[in-house]
């Protein structure tokens, strides 16, 4: 689990397995997803004979196909994260991305903390001015769903009269609610979205959650995401880049 920055958990909860063949002469030096895709690779000319030097190893096996954009491979290996202490502003841009599966918490549930961006944050006045703009949001939510649920008292399905209350009053609620979700995604898609996302003209809660998510990936599959390099803005936050990533 990790902290990536004040509130946000980034939790991989979800990998893959691989089990090689027993009639294959596979070997690999990695496993789950990394020794997965290499198999998918190495599968398509039966080339299981290391003969190549460079692409004898599964990193450099998989380097290899980096370099020649040969990612489809890569789709076969997936990654599962629990994301906590997001912003709904954050996860909405995050469901633009087609090829993660997502299962997010209902926005019908009670209303939840908010997360304050971070350069309002950095400055007492307006983080006062944010405070007292969330607390207005807040008890017009209250009121209006008092309002409603008075409306519905008389009707005889309450839980879902309830639900109903909760999801008109909440159109006042700010952007800046957390939320939580579970994302999978395959090793191609997360490149993607790190490749569009952790770059500088990325939103800095989305950029800040991209390299926090590379590091996890980083750690998980070094062989297919040790190209991003990680680098520090002059503002103190984080973006990466890869040579490689291009429209995938
Ligand atoms: C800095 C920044 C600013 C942005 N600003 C805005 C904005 O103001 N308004 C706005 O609406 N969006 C905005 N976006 C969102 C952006 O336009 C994309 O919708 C989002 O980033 C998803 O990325 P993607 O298009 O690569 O698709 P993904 O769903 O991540 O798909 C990955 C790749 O699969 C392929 N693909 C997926 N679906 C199709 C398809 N149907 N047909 C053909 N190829 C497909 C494409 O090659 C695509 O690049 C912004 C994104 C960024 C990074």
């Amino acid at each position: 689990m990790v902290p990536a920055q004040s509130g946000l958990i980034v939790q991989l909860i979800g990998r893959t397995e691989f089990t090689a063949p027993q009639d294959v002469p596979f070997e690999t030096d990695a496993v789950g997803g990394q020794a997965l895709a290499e198999f998918a690779g190495r599968s398509i000319y039966s080339s299981w004979e290391r003969a190549v030097p460079a692409t004898a190893s599964n990193s450099g096996f998989l380097l290899h196909l980096l370099q020649v954009g040969h990612l489809s491979v890569l789709e076969h290996s997936s990654a599962t994260f629990y994301l906590r202490g997001l912003s709904r502003s954050v996860t909405h841009e995050f469901l633009r991305h087609r090829h993660f599966s997502y299962s997010e918490l209902s926005p019908r549930a009670e209303p939840q903390d908010v997360v304050e961006p971070a350069a309002i944050g950095a400055d007492p006045v307006l983080h006062q001015r944010f405070q007292t703009a969330v607390a207005q949001a807040r008890t017009a939510y209250e009121d209006l769903l008092d309002g409603l649920q008075q409306a519905g008292t008389s009707r005889p399905d309450g839980s879902l009269a309830r639900k109903q209350a909760r999801q008109a009053a909440r159109a006042v609620l700010p952007l800046a609610q957390s939320t939580a979700i579970v994302v999978t995604g395959n090793y191609r898609a997360w490149r993607h979205f790190i490749g569009m996302r952790a770059t500088e003209a990325a939103d800095v809660e989305l950029r800040m959650l991209a390299v926090a998510l590379l590091a996890e990936l980083q750690r998980e599959a070094p062989h297919v995401f040790a190209d991003f390099r990680i680098s520090t803005l002059a503002d103190g936050t984080s973006t990466a880049a890869s040579p490689y990533v291009g429209d995938g």
